[in-house]
């Protein structure tokens, strides 16, 4: 990776870690889950307000790394308005690059600003960081858990 880039991503991360989006508590969620990574300690609440299969309202609260945090924070700021099929597909790309060899080139095309992660895969037990509330995420939209952890 460019030297430039990953100065670049870190910066996108420690800004929404600073400051992160839809990070507030719903009420009237239609959705609700706890997702929690023991490795690391990160424990997030996501909260999902569905309008037929459109993820209309999303939010989260908890605590956090600032990989697990930010990611939480950009996956709400992407999802907003998506269909819950669209949002399946991003995780799928997501996940793809996260765990691929350090590397392969990263698909910016498909991962959009989600590169900014690209850098954990160099660091296997950060993969489950960047992933927590995306695993929380398809858990919550498939209605099947309550919570989720990565162990
Ligand atoms: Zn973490």
């Amino acid at each position: 990776m460019a030297q430039s880039n990953r100065a670049l991503y870190e910066q996108v991360i420690l800004e929404h870690n600073r400051k992160p989006r839809n990070f507030r508590g719903m009420e009237d969620a239609d959705r609700r889950i706890e997702g929690h990574n023991p490795l690391c300690g990160d424990h997030f609440t996501l909260y999902l307000k569905l309008n037929g299969d459109v993820i209309s309202d999303i939010s989260f609260e908890g605590r956090g790394c600032a990989i697990a945090k930010s990611s939480a924070s950009l996956m709400t700021t992407l999802l907003k308005g998506k269909t819950v099929r669209e949002a399946e597909d991003l995780f799928v790309q997501f996940h793809r690059m996260v765990t691929a060899n350090p590397d392969a080139p990263v698909d910016e095309k498909a991962v959009g600003k989600l590169a900014v992660f690209s850098g954990v895969r160099e660091f296997p037990i950060r993969v489950k960081c960047a992933t927590l509330s995306w695993h929380a995420l398809l858990s919550a939209l498939r209605g099947t858990h309550s919570s989720v952890s990565t162990e």
